[in-house]
């Protein structure tokens, strides 16, 4: 079976504005570096505009300005002051939305339905709800009086970049503390609109800081002397980098890394309804997503029949130009990152697993990979147990519930995990054995800011949302 055929319905890219050159967003104002890279568009390889690496003494004068809004403007003012431009904030985000959201998909090669019913609305809610705390510190648990750390240092990925931004700032700025954060090399640019948000909310300047840069700048951000909490979302080879940075000084910190996480499907869920939530777990974003469903565990008694309906589905997946409104599956964020995929790939093949695809035409330029998975797969196999980081999945089978969880809990990681069932009882007692932060039942993928968001293991430690992503910005 092959996928309607849709005329193309791309979203006007008019609406954003953009600037042909960046500065850094430091003490409220953009201010020019010396060292510009172009930015471009992972789809068509288009350069979009240029912006600046910070080098150390950029950051410094970053964390200057945030030391100085910390302790004259930021620290000292009431919670229901700071509230107000939390609430703003998240209100102007909202009004930008699709701006925003065109924006993001042109930089980061995700499809704009993602970009738009996603990523930009839980960036808002995300400000909403930790506005709601700022006044309401007190009573959340961290004793009568929490205080805020100071300055925080704030590294971020690429595969949501204004959604990762707001689960670093909007908790920071409700406890009362200033930030300068690092967007990735290769999405800088819903960052530096988020500085200019902030320049229209009236936000105090130093509050917050946007510098550009890539690792080496965000190096510079962790070693800085005068940070008082590093937050840092990315790969587990560079948060152990950061662990380590860190260890013997005072710094506070919170790491949220790679996952490789088991979608576990038994066989009395309903089959129909566990693949989307399989597709949606592998193919949202194009795989690149830390709490990614990468593993599939299905039941063997269903297996071929799961498989069979996975593939029917697979083949009407759309691949193509983020910005048109029936694009499922957009661009691999880098010519990096793709090579990366196909590395990982061919190392499934070569190790002795099944590979398929459906038909699908790929575009001539910019980063593109196929929906994959790969059956046959073994425990030991190296596609089982690394992160791809892709739209690939892998699928392993098991017998009994003993089995599933044994194999589910058989990684380095343990971010998130996925049960498909229609037995409530069985949903709780496995849930209760995964050593997974997450665990989605009957869905995959789901975020809500009221929710706390973490890892065991090599996933990481602390919590993003909810209360408890308040404390990873309080002293206690
Ligand atoms: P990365 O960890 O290198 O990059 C993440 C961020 O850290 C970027 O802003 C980068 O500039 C910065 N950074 C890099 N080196 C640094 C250093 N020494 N000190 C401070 N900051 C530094 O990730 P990547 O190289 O873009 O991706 C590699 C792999 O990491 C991916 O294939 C994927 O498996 C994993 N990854 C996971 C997540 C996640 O959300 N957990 C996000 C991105 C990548
Ligand atoms: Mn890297």
């Amino acid at each position: 079976m092959s996928a309607f055929e849709y005329a193309p319905a791309p979203e006007s890219r008019s609406i954003v504005n953009l600037q042909s050159s960046y500065g850094l967003f430091i003490d409220g104002e953009f201010v020019d570096g010396d060292d510009r890279r172009k930015t471009i568009s992972p789809a068509t390889e288009e350069v979009l505009a240029e912006v600046t690496w910070a080098g150390t003494a950029d950051v410094d004068r970053a964390v200057k300005a945030a030391r100085r809004a910390y302790t004259k403007v930021w620290g000292p003012m009431p919670g229901a002051e700071r509230a107000k431009y939390l609430f703003r904030i998240a209100r102007i985000i909202a009004e930008r939305s699709r701006e925003l959201a065109v924006l993001e998909s042109l930089n980061n090669g995700k499809p704009i339905k993602e970009s738009r019913d996603v990523d930009v609305p839980l960036a808002s809610a995300h400000f909403f709800y930790y506005a709601g705390w700022a006044d309401k510190l007190p009573y959340a648990g961290f004793g009568a009086d929490p205080r805020p750390l100071g300055v925080a240092g704030q590294v971020i990925p690429w595969n949501f970049p204004l959604l990762m931004l707001a689960w670093k700032i909007a908790p920071a700025l409700a406890a009362g503390n200033t930030v300068v954060l690092k967007p990735a090399e290769t999405t800088p640019l819903t960052a530096l609109l988020f500085a200019e948000i902030c320049q229209q909310a009236d936000l105090p300047p130093g509050v917050v800081n946007i510098v550009t840069g890539a690792g080496e700048t965000g190096a510079a951000i962790v070693n800085h002397p005068d940070v008082d909490k590093v937050a840092f979302t990315g790969s587990t080879e560079v948060g152990r980098i950061i662990a380590r940075a860190v260890a013997g000084t005072s710094k506070k910190v919170t790491l949220e890394l790679g996952g490789k996480a088991a979608n576990i499907v038994f066989e009395d869920a309903a089959i129909d309804q566990a693949v989307e939530g399989i597709v949606n777990g592998i193919f949202f974003n194009q795989g690149h997503v830390c709490c990614a469903g990468s593993r599939l565990l299905v039941q063997e008694s269903v297996a071929d029949q799961l498989l069979e309906s996975l593939k029917r589905r697979m083949a009407t997946l759309r691949v193509g130009d983020p910005l048109d409104k029936n694009t499922d599956i957009g661009a691999i964020n880098s010519a990096e990152q793709l090579s990366r995929i196909k590395t990982l790939a061919d190392v499934g093949e070569g190790e002795g697993a099944d590979r398929w695809s459906p038909p699908c035409q790929l575009p001539d330029r910019g980063f593109w990979f196929a929906p994959t998975i790969f059956t046959g797969v073994s425990q030991a196999h190296r596609i089982a147990r690394e992160e791809i980081f892709g739209p690939v999945l892998s699928v392993l089978t098991f017998r009994t519930p003993a089995e599933a969880v044994e194999k589910a809990n058989n990684t380095p990681y343990g971010l998130s995990a996925g049960i498909w069932t229609e037995k409530g009882s069985r949903i709780l007692a496995i849930a209760d054995q995964l050593r997974a932060g997450v665990v989605w039942a009957n869905t995959f993928n789901k975020f809500d800011p009221t929710s706390p968001f973490g890892g065991y293991k090599e996933s990481g430690y602390g919590r993003e949302g909810g209360r408890h992503g308040l404390e990873a910005y309080l002293a206690q």
